[in-house]
């Protein structure tokens, strides 16, 4: 088996190769070529951990395996990243462990590739306002990701904890782009694409703070109880999502399902509209949202592209097991 370690992922994998890897594999899924397994995802009692494996076989890109790993809400104290995570890749052909490649950066990049392939098919064309909720590790991958989909002017976020919003302003300034820290009511009626990433548990943004035409991208529900939008906005919004098992089990949709508001017929998967099943959104003034709640194709698709590419450079390390 091959072994590309966390340390070289990020100059194997480009933000473009990511966005290709999760364009094409959500087709894929809509196409029926591809399938994820029920996650298995629990709160082991030790270090607050939430720990699990999310796991797909994608036929198409012959592509079997496992992500395992978690949220780890300490590890800042230890200098590391809250989540960890290593992908297993198996050869589909004879069930032999193909591959372990570490799992951080390649979940940071694949969950900014999805809101990106959102905004790409859901925002308005002409979206000029980027508002960001949430401003932790994962935040600052998704804007990168973000400002590369439309000719954004400005980005304005909030965060529960203003002193993050730094992290930010910098990659603003990076880009060339004024950044405005602002309140709920003033982000959701100023910005054209909303990204929501926290680990919140209770709406942060209530459904009449959101303007027409805009699209959100909810990336930060993905468990059971976590919650960042009031429910009543998937009712004003069309709902689209990676994959409708998820949305309404551990995703965004999972509170507008649990109250009645929504039916899980109501949430189309993104891979539709990629594949060109469905028209996305219908009109300058839908605000359209996207529940990304995070597939193992989404892992399985980019750790094989990484693998191609580690090959490759011959910076893989090949073990026997
Ligand atoms: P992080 O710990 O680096 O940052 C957490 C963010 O949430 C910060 O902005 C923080 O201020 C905010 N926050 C914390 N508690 C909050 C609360 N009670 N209410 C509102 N905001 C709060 O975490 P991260 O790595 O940036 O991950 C953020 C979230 O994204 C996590 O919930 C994680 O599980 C989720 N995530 C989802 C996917 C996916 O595919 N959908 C993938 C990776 C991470």
């Amino acid at each position: 088996m091959l072994i590309v370690p966390e340390n070289r992922i990020a100059e194997l994998m480009t933000p473009e190769d990511a966005f290709e890897a999760v364009e094409s594999v959500f087709a894929a899924m809509a196409r029926d070529e591809a399938y994820n397994f029920p996650v298995i995802r629990e709160a082991i009692g030790h270090a607050d951990a939430l720990y699990g494996f999310k796991g797909g076989f994608d036929r198409a890109g012959a592509a079997l395996g496992l992500k395992a790993g978690g949220y780890w809400p300490n590890n800042h104290e230890r200098g590391i990243i809250n989540h960890q995570s290593t992908i297993f890749l198996f050869d589909p052909d004879t069930g032999r462990v193909a591959a372990a490649v570490g799992g951080n950066y390649l979940t940071a990049a694949r969950t900014a590739a999805s809101s990106a392939v959102s905004i790409k098919h859901l925002s308005r064309p002409d979206s000029k306002v980027l508002g960001m909720i949430g401003a932790g590790h994962q935040a600052a991958f998704q804007m990168r990701a973000a400002l590369r989909q439309r000719d954004f002017e400005k980005v304005i976020g909030w965060n529960l904890h203003p002193e993050m919003l730094s992290r930010l302003a910098d990659i603003a300034t990076e880009a060339g782009l004024p950044f405005e820290e602002v309140d709920l009511d003033r982000l959701g009626a100023e910005a054209d694409v909303i990204i929501s990433i926290t680990s919140s548990f209770a709406p942060i943004l209530k459904a009449a703070q959101v303007s027409p035409g805009t699209h959100i991208a909810c990336m930060g529900t993905d468990t059971k109880g976590k919650q960042e939008v009031e429910p009543e906005l998937l009712v004003r919004a069309a709902v689209f999502t990676d994959e409708v098992a998820q949305s309404v089990s551990i995703g965004e949709a999972q509170h507008a399902i649990a109250s009645g508001l929504i039916e899980a017929s109501a949430i189309t998967p993104i891979g539709k509209v990629i594949a060109g099943a469905h028209p996305g959104r219908s009109s300058a003034e839908e605000i359209t949202l996207f529940d990304g709640t995070g597939v193992a194709l989404q892992d399985l698709a980019v750790a094989s592209a990484v693998v191609e590419r580690a090959r490759a450079a011959g910076v893989a390390t090949e073990v026997e097991i």
